[in-house]
């Protein structure tokens, strides 16, 4: 699957939205991604965690987890198409933790997958969850990297597409200069 045809499925799904949008972070953008809008179609999910899955074809792998909430469907894709378990971290008390039974063997290889790395946070924290168990994360894949410096997981980073969205602050935005109305969109991811 290439790249084109990533953002296609995204653009088709609206998924991908181009106009003049005010971020949950206040930020101003032309560009705005809810990757929800894909993964609610699971064949959809299905060709692209089968895609994201073939990027670690060569690797050894016990387990996916993804963080919640956007990396839970697509951990569970994932770990389907390569017939693994798939499981999630999610935050307790802000805290990114393993609950509900779930676990993970000493020295179990492990895939980290997310929906869209964008500063890499939650990743982090996922990748610090199997650490902590003893677990041996092998790489980290993503349907979408709008990171905009490259990451550093400590482990090899595969994504099914690249996409740079820029952003302004309000003062500098050309869009909200030519006058262009600003909306908000739906929980930003
Ligand atoms: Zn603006």
């Amino acid at each position: 699957m290439t790249e084109k045809e990533v953002l296609d499925i995204f653009t088709r799904h609206n998924a991908l939205l181009t106009g003049h949008f005010r971020l949950s972070s206040g930020l101003h953008s032309e560009k705005y991604l809810q990757c929800a809008l894909i993964l609610q179609h699971p064949d959809v999910a299905a060709k692209l965690s089968k895609a994201l899955s073939a990027k670690f074809s060569k690797d050894e792998i016990g387990v996916v987890i993804g963080p919640a909430l956007g990396g839970i469907t697509l951990a569970y894709e994932v770990a389907r198409a390569i017939g693994v378990r798939g499981l999630f971290t999610e935050r307790q008390d802000g805290k990114m933790v393993l609950r509900r039974g779930f676990s993970i063997e000493k020295g179990e290889e492990v895939l980290v997958v997310e929906d869209v790395v964008t500063t890499g946070g939650s990743t982090k924290e996922a990748i610090g969850v199997v650490n902590a168990l003893g677990g041996k994360v092998i790489g980290v894949g993503s349907i979408i990297d709008r990171s905009s410096e490259k990451i550093d997981f400590g482990v090899p980073f595969k994504s099914l597409a690249v996409l740079k969205v820029q952003t302004f602050e309000e003062k500098d935005c050309p869009l909200c200069k030519k006058n262009i109305p600003v909306t908000k969109p739906g929980s930003r991811r």
